[in-house]
C-alpha cells in the first residue's frame, strides 16, 4: 500500500506518547478492510483454525511491509458506529500505524486520530457501562470517544 500524498507528512518513525509510528493511512485505506461479522461467521462455519495460513490470509493485511491484524473490536466499532467522538464531535482523520514503545516485536496496529483544537487526539473505544460496573466487552457496550472525553469520564483507557 502506497503512502498517498494526501497523508499528513511526517518523518517516520517518530515517537508519539507511548507509541512508535511508522506510517499514516487515510481512513478509506483501513476501515474497509476491517474483518466484518460476515467474515467472522465464515471463519466459524469453515472451522478455520486461528493462526493457520488461511486464517492469516483472511484476517491480516499488509501495510508498509508489515502484516497487521484487522480483527479487533475497536476497528469493528469504528467500521460500524463511525469515527466521531460521541461527546465532543471530533472526527477521526487518519490512522497511525504504530506499536508500543516497549514492544520488541515488529508487530504494528492502527490507532485512529483526530485533530482537536489544533492538537492530535487519539480516538478510543469507550465502555458505555464501565467494566468496573459490570459492563461487557461487546460492541453494544462500546461507543466512540476521544481520549480527552474518555479521560474526563474517568474511565481507564483500554487499548
Ligand atoms: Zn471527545
Amino acid at each position: 500500500m502506497n503512502l498517498n500524498k494526501d497523508v499528513i507528512m511526517k518523518t517516520f518513525p517518530f515517537i508519539h506518547g507511548q507509541y512508535i509510528r511508522i506510517a499514516e493511512y487515510k481512513i478509506e485505506d483501513v476501515l474497509p478492510f476491517v474483518v466484518s461479522d460476515r467474515i467472522m461467521r465464515y471463519i466459524k462455519e469453515h472451522k478455520i483454525k486461528k493462526g493457520s495460513p488461511e486464517y492469516i490470509k483472511i484476517t491480516e493485511k499488509k501495510y508498509d511491509g508489515h502484516m497487521v491484524k484487522m480483527m479487533s473490536q475497536r476497528y469493528q466499532l469504528f467500521a460500524k458506529q463511525g469515527i466521531t467522538c460521541v461527546q465532543c464531535g471530533v472526527v477521526g482523520q487518519y490512522f497511525g500505524l504504530e506499536k508500543n514503545k516497549n514492544e520488541e516485536r515488529e508487530r504494528y496496529h492502527f490507532n485512529l486520530y483526530g485533530i482537536k483544537d489544533g492538537v492530535e487526539t487519539l480516538i478510543t473505544k469507550d465502555h458505555i457501562l464501565p467494566k468496573s460496573k459490570g459492563g461487557k466487552d461487546t460492541l453494544k457496550n462500546y461507543q466512540v470517544m476521544c481520549f480527552e472525553c474518555n479521560s474526563l469520564k474517568g474511565d481507564e483507557y483500554e487499548d
